[in-house]
């Protein structure tokens, strides 16, 4: 059995163990709580448990040399630096808010200043998983294992971060969020005990170090038949990335990329490769060496094969009825010495028009055409 891993955007992590979610942090830079893995209503103490599940991964001293983890940490570091502060978080979901961006609304300021009015069912995200194929696996086809790691709501306690009567309103702020406005005009503040959210953690839930989600390692088998297409394979619903506030979960698609040949290119089933000989050859005929998928076949070239003639050789395609399509390129000698012109010369004097038909029938076209013109 073939076996693939997921990966996001960045083929290093492909061969990596799927330990800290590093597909997911690579895909979406821009969304600080999905960087982090915690869900977007988070209370402050759900944020730094998140980040210190993540920054143990990630930290640079763990990973020396590994540019896509020193990415994903310095990623890390921002959003962390972002969601911890309460007025930057407010900022920030300010700018998701009006960006009418999949995480609707969030934290306890936010509630408060639109009375909850957005806290409304959020579908979960779809997650993109890519099977990256090469041509000889295409042409065999049969089964694949995904394996990748996704962030998901936690069963112990439901997203929350804590166990049942763990989560109490922030008494500095009682659990609005944000402060007394010094006067009506003044903007709110919000609260820096609670970081904005109006509730804090006094029993974190042990399944998830108080975090609100886990990461979970998931594996997908899948099997494809010969010849398959590049492009989305399967949508599975409901595997995608948790809803929220009830909403329902996303869908995980499975896209297949096929990894480019440096020899055969593809015409649906069919593989295309091109061959160059020499013009003695093609003229005189003979066999030639052509590779396929499933190694090399001897191939008949008869005399006389011009260029751009394709032969077939067949069931060495991409699948069921699928053939290697051998393109013929007579390449002209170059580089030739003193001798090697003569000898040349002396060819080309001994042929007549039989031996170039095509030059021939070209000669006497023009000759018409130049008639006709004088006419
Ligand atoms: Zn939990
Ligand atoms: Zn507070």
């Amino acid at each position: 059995m073939l076996v693939a891993k997921a990966e996001g955007l960045n083929n290093a992590e492909a061969g990596r163990s799927p330990q800290s979610g590093l597909a997911l942090l690579l895909r979406d830079p821009a969304d600080h709580y999905r960087t982090l893995g915690v869900p977007p209503d988070s209370s402050l103490e759900q944020i730094k448990a998140a980040y210190r599940r993540r920054a143990l991964h990630l930290h640079p001293d763990k990973n020396p040399g590994d540019e896509a983890s020193e990415d994903a940490f310095k990623r890390c570091s921002d959003a962390y630096g972002v969601l911890s502060d309460p007025q930057r978080r407010m900022e920030y979901d300010l700018q998701l808010l009006l960006k009418g961006g999949p995480v609707e609304i969030v934290s306890g300021v936010l509630n408060n200043l639109t009375k909850g009015r957005f806290r409304r069912k959020v579908k979960g995200r779809s997650l993109h998983h890519t099977l990256r194929l090469t041509f000889l696996e295409v042409a065999q086809g049969g089964e694949h294992l995904l394996a990748f790691t996704v962030d998901e709501l936690c069963e112990g306690c439901g997203g929350r971060g804590a166990l049942p009567g763990g989560l109490r309103a922030c008494t500095r702020c009682g659990g609005r969020g944000e402060l007394v406005r010094e006067s009506l005009l003044s903007l709110p503040k919000a609260c820096p005990a609670c970081g904005g959210t109006g509730k804090r953690v006094q029993n974190p839930c042990r399944s998830c170090d108080g975090v609100g989600m886990q990461e979970r390692e998931r594996e997908y088998r899948v099997t494809l038949p010969p010849g398959v297409n590049a492009g989305t394979l399967k949508v599975l619903r409901g595997q995608g990335e948790p809803g929220m506030y009830g909403g329902d979960a996303g869908d995980l698609e499975i896209v297949v990329e096929i990894v480019p040949h440096p020899m055969f290119t593809r015409d649906g089933l069919h593989a295309l490769i091109e061959v160059p000989i020499g013009v003695g050859l093609a003229s005189l005929g003979g066999s030639v060496d052509v590779p396929t998928l499933e190694g090399e076949v001897q191939m008949r070239v008869p005399a006389g094969t011009q260029s751009g003639r394709r032969f077939r050789v067949p069931g060495r395609g991409l699948g069921f009825g699928g053939d290697l399509i051998v393109r013929i390129v007579v390449e002209t000698p170059v580089a030739l010495d003193r001798e090697a012109q003569g000898l040349l010369e002396r060819f080309e004097r001994k042929l007549s028009d039989a031996s170039y038909p095509q030059t021939a029938a070209y000669g006497e076209q023009r000759n018409a055409l130049a008639e006709s013109a004088d006419e």
